[in-house]
């Protein structure tokens, strides 16, 4: 039987960048068609608020210079969040914004801690997924990255020794890929829009990790305007991947930006693609980890495409 804890709360609206893609819609449209299928109600689905991280949970992945400036910005309201571009960058403080970036990776990281001690099979966040920003700056509309943190959190408190990254956000997960780059324990599988085309600029296949970690690392580049079968394709090297190195813990971040229609990116999946890979990593998880899969929301600036493929994700966690 699987039980499933979703984090969903008014804090999640916080994290909302005014003019810019990434706002609050996404995650009311998420929660307007959950209800509308009533979910929560029939299946065994549990929703969980949620929380804030402290700063020592931050400062296992982040700096602590980094964090004084974003507790600073934060209180401004505006400048960029990256000190080492003298405040340029491409991510802008808004008020609160400390606070709610917060909610993002203490959920995050309540949902890992549920997961380890068997409160729940599996956690989806929809909020998380936080793939771009870096030790030192934020990238991206990431402020603090939350896979980063939960990976450190996963390895330091309940010594998982091989845990796998599944990243199918249509931009390369640049924050988790490249700091976790010579990490031997550390096994990633990235499907993207080819970095030639899209923001990071960053992801590609000869990239396999380094020293100690050579192999750990799986970069799959799609051409702009792939689909489905070409998804499809990309992730049986996924599959294969995840039988080879047999993770302890499955950490998928699900962004729905590769979805036609999308104004970010030019993949042209639909929610099929969210369904194919959440249903077979579900099945890898109970094969291989007891069932140990945390799902976190990841990018997506059309709102009904969220909505969609997190559901998809959902019930392929269901199933
Ligand atoms: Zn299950
Ligand atoms: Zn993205």
């Amino acid at each position: 039987m699987c039980n499933i804890g979703v984090f969903i709360g008014e804090a999640f609206k916080k994290y909302s960048f005014p003019d810019r893609p990434l706002g609050g819609e996404r995650i009311e449209a998420f929660w307007k068609i959950l209800k509308k299928e009533r979910m929560v109600e029939e299946k065994d689905i549990k929703i969980i608020a949620p929380v804030m991280a402290t700063d020592n949970l931050l400062l296992l992945f982040h700096k602590k210079e980094f964090l004084d400036f974003v507790k600073d910005a934060s209180k401004l309201g505006f400048i960029y969040l990256n000190p080492i571009l003298c405040f340029g960058g491409d991510t802008p403080a808004f008020k609160g914004i400390f606070e709610a970036a917060c909610y993002v990776v203490g959920s995050t990281l309540l949902g890992l801690d549920m997961i380890m001690k068997k409160e729940f099979n599996h956690i989806f966040n929809p909020i998380g997924g936080m793939h771009h920003a870096r030790r030192d700056r934020a990238a991206g509309f990431c402020v603090f990255n939350d896979i980063a943190i939960a990976i450190i959190h996963a390895k330091k408190t309940y010594h998982v020794k091989r845990i796998l990254y599944v990243d199918i956000d249509a931009h390369h997960g640049d924050g988790v890929f490249y700091e976790f780059y010579d990490d031997p324990m550390v096994f990633i599988a990235d499907i993207h829009e080819d970095g030639r085309y899209l923001y990071p600029g960053t992801g590609f296949s000869n990239e396999t990790g380094s020293g100690e970690a050579v192999g750990t690392k799986l970069n799959l580049p799609l051409a702009p305007g792939s689909g489905d079968e070409e998804f499809k394709e990309a992730f049986k090297k996924v599959e294969e991947f995840a039988y080879q190195i047999k993770p302890e813990l499955i950490i998928f971040q699900c962004g729905a930006d590769g979805l036609k229609n999308d104004p970010l990116t030019h993949l042209n999946y639909t929610e099929e693609a969210h369904r194919y890979a959440t249903k077979r990593l579900h099945r890898i998880s109970h094969e291989l980890c007891d069932g140990r899969i945390m799902a976190l929301g990841g990018g997506g600036y059309n709102p009904d495409n969220v909505a969609k493929a997190w559901m998809e994700v959902l019930k392929g966690l269901l199933d």
